[in-house]
C-alpha cells in the first residue's frame, strides 16, 4: 500500500516543483491584502481577504462555497455595528468511499507598519535570502496557500484527491476568534458532518532544523487576589506603621504560592499531573533542542533547568505559576510614599493533563485564604477566577499522527520530533469536542519565523516542501 503512495506522490512532488512561481504568486497576493483583524479601519481588507479566497477556492473547483456571516462584533468596539469578517467554508469532494480531513487556517494577520521596524512594506512579500518576508507569510497565509497549492498541483496533474477535503477559513484568529466557537457547533452536524479528523496548520517548528508534529498544548487559568483596607490611598508618613497595609498583606499571600524554582506550593496541583511514561518520555530524547536556545529566546541567562529534557517537559507537560502584576500599586518613576488603598494581584497557572479546572480553582481559594487568615488582618480579602482555558493533548500514534510522520519523514527525509506547546490554542479544543475527532497540528514554518513580530517570514523551502508534507499526508492518511 505504502509503496503505491510513493509512486502517487513522486509525479505530484515534480508537479509542486513546477508551480513553486505560481504558488509564491498566490503568496503574494494574499499578504498585500492587509487582512488585520485587530484594526476597525482594516476591516473591509479582512472582508476582502474572504473574497480573494472564495475566488481562488472557485477557480480551483471547490464545491459549496460559502461566506458564513458571524454578525456584528461584540463590545468593546469603537466602530458602531462593526460586522465580523465571515468564516470561508468550501469543500472538495463528497465520495462516501473516502474520508474525510478538516484543514483550519486563518486569513487575518497581526498589525504590522514599516516604521515599527520591518526592512521592506510588511504587505510588500520580498524574496530574500530563499525567505519570503511579508506580514502573514508564515501565520497563517502561507500554511492557506499551502492547502490551495496542493488543490492546484492535484488539478494540474488530473490526479483526484485522495480525501473530501473540507476547508473552514477564518478571519479573526488574531483577535480571539470571535464567533467561531458559535459556527463549529452550528455547523457541527451540518456542514462538518462526517468529518473524520481536523489538521490545523498553524504553529511552527521548535527550532530551524527540524520538522515537528504537535500533539498537545498547556491551558491556563487566571486569578486574582484582591485585597481591600483603608477607604483612600493614604501618606506614609501619618500612617506607616500604625495600620495594616493591603499591600503588605497581598505580596505575603503572593509571595507563598510558588517558589523561586518554580515550585507551586498548593497542595494538590502537583498530584493532579499525569505521571510520565516511559514511551512519552522517550518522544524527548530525539528532539533538537538544548538551553542556549531557551538563553537566546529569553535573552539573558536565567533558565531554572540546563537538560534538554526538564527544560521541555516543564514548558510542555507540567503546570507553572506566573506572577503578573499588581493593579492599584504605586509603578511609576520616583518614590511616591503613597499607600495604596486596594490592591489586586494578578497570576496564572499553565495547566495539563489531568488537572481539573474546578477542583484546581478551589485548591487555589483555599490556599489563598488560609495563608491570609494566618496574617490576622482586619483588611478584607478576594480570590477569584478570572478565565480559564483547557489544556489539550493528542494520541501521537494515531492514524493521523502516523500519516504525517510519513508524510515528513518522506519530504524531509528525517523522522519529526513530536512536540507540545507550553501556550494555548483554544480552537484545538473546540474541534475535538465538537466534532468528536482527533485534531492534528502539522506546522509549516520554522522556529525562528518571528510570526507577530517585526520581519515575520517563511523560507521558500518550508513553503514548497510544506506544501509537499500537507499533501503527502492526505495521501498516507487516506491508505492508513
Ligand atoms: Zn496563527
Amino acid at each position: 500500500m505504502s509503496n503505491n503512495v510513493e509512486s502517487t506522490l513522486k509525479p505530484l512532488f515534480e508537479e509542486i516543483n513546477n508551480l513553486k512561481p505560481q504558488f509564491i504568486e498566490r503568496l503574494t497576493k494574499a499578504v498585500a491584502i492587509p487582512s488585520v483583524s485587530g484594526d476597525e479601519s482594516l476591516r473591509p481588507k479582512v472582508v476582502e481577504m474572504a473574497h480573494f479566497l472564495k475566488q481562488e477556492l472557485t477557480n480551483l473547483g471547490a464545491q459549496d462555497i460559502q461566506l458564513k456571516p458571524l454578525g456584528k462584533q461584540p463590545p468593546p468596539v469603537s466602530t458602531e455595528g462593526l460586522e465580523l469578517p465571515p468564516i470561508v467554508l468550501a469543500r472538495f469532494g463528497s465520495d462516501p468511499a473516502k474520508k474525510t480531513v478538516l484543514v483550519y487556517g486563518h486569513y487575518d494577520v497581526q498589525p504590522a507598519l514599516l516604521e515599527d521596524g520591518w526592512h521592506s512594506d510588511p504587505f510588500t512579500l520580498v524574496e530574500k535570502d530563499s525567505k519570503l518576508f511579508g506580514r502573514g507569510s508564515t501565520d497563517d497565509k502561507g500554511p492557506v496557500m499551502g492547502w490551495l497549492n496542493s488543490i492546484h498541483a492535484h488539478n494540474k496533474l488530473g490526479l483526484e484527491l485522495p480525501v473530501n477535503l473540507v476547508c473552514c477559513f477564518e478571519g479573526m484568529e488574531e483577535s480571539g476568534s470571535l464567533g467561531l466557537d458559535e459556527l463549529i457547533a452550528r455547523e457541527a452536524n451540518a456542514y462538518f458532518k462526517g468529518v473524520d479528523t481536523v489538521c490545523i496548520s498553524d504553529n511552527y517548528w521548535l527550532g530551524t532544523k527540524k520538522p515537528v508534529l504537535t500533539y498537545g498544548l498547556r491551558g491556563c487559568n487566571y486569578y486574582q487576589i484582591i485585597v481591600n483596607g483603608p477607604g483612600a490611598d493614604l501618606h506614609s508618613g501619618i500612617f506607616g506603621g500604625v495600620i495594616h497595609e493591603p499591600m503588605t498583606d497581598l505580596i505575603k499571600v503572593m509571595g507563598q504560592l510558588v517558589d523561586v524554582d518554580g515550585t507551586i506550593n498548593i497542595p494538590g496541583v502537583n498530584e493532579m499531573v499525569a505521571p510520565l511514561t516511559e514511551e512519552e518520555s522517550k518522544l524527548y530524547d530525539p528532539i533538537e533542542f538544548d538551553v542556549d536556545e531557551l538563553n537566546l529566546a529569553s535573552g539573558s541567562k536565567t533558565a531554572i533547568y540546563q537538560d534538554k529534557k526538564d527544560i521541555l517537559m516543564h514548558r510542555w507537560r507540567y503546570p507553572s505559576l506566573s506572577l503578573h502584576g499588581i493593579e492599584g500599586a504605586f509603578s511609576a518613576g520616583g518614590a511616591k510614599t503613597v499607600i495604596p488603598a486596594k490592591v489586586s494581584g494578578k497570576f496564572s497557572i499553565r495547566t495539563v493533563p489531568d488537572m481539573d479546572s474546578d477542583k484546581l480553582t478551589q485548591y487555589v481559594i483555599d490556599f489563598v485564604n488560609k495563608r491570609f487568615a494566618e496574617l490576622k488582618s482586619p483588611n478584607t480579602l478576594k480570590c477569584e477566577l478570572i478565565h480559564d482555558g483547557n489544556y489539550w493533548k493528542s494520541d501521537p500514534f494515531n492514524e493521523s499522527f502516523t500519516a504525517a510522520a510519513k508524510a515528513t519523514k518522506l519530504v524531509w527525509n528525517i523522522d519529526p520530533d513530536f512536540t507540545r506547546e507550553g501556550g494555548s490554542i483554544p480552537i484545538t479544543i473546540t474541534f475535538e469536542e465538537q466534532l468528536k475527532t482527533n485534531v492534528l497540528l502539522l506546522p509549516m514554518g520554522k522556529g525562528d519565523d518571528g510570526a507577530h513580530s517585526i520581519n515575520e517570514k517563511l523560507d521558500v523551502a518550508n513553503y514548497i516542501e510544506g506544501v509537499k508534507t500537507l499533501s503527502a499526508y492526505l495521501h498516507y492518511y487516506a491508505n492508513a
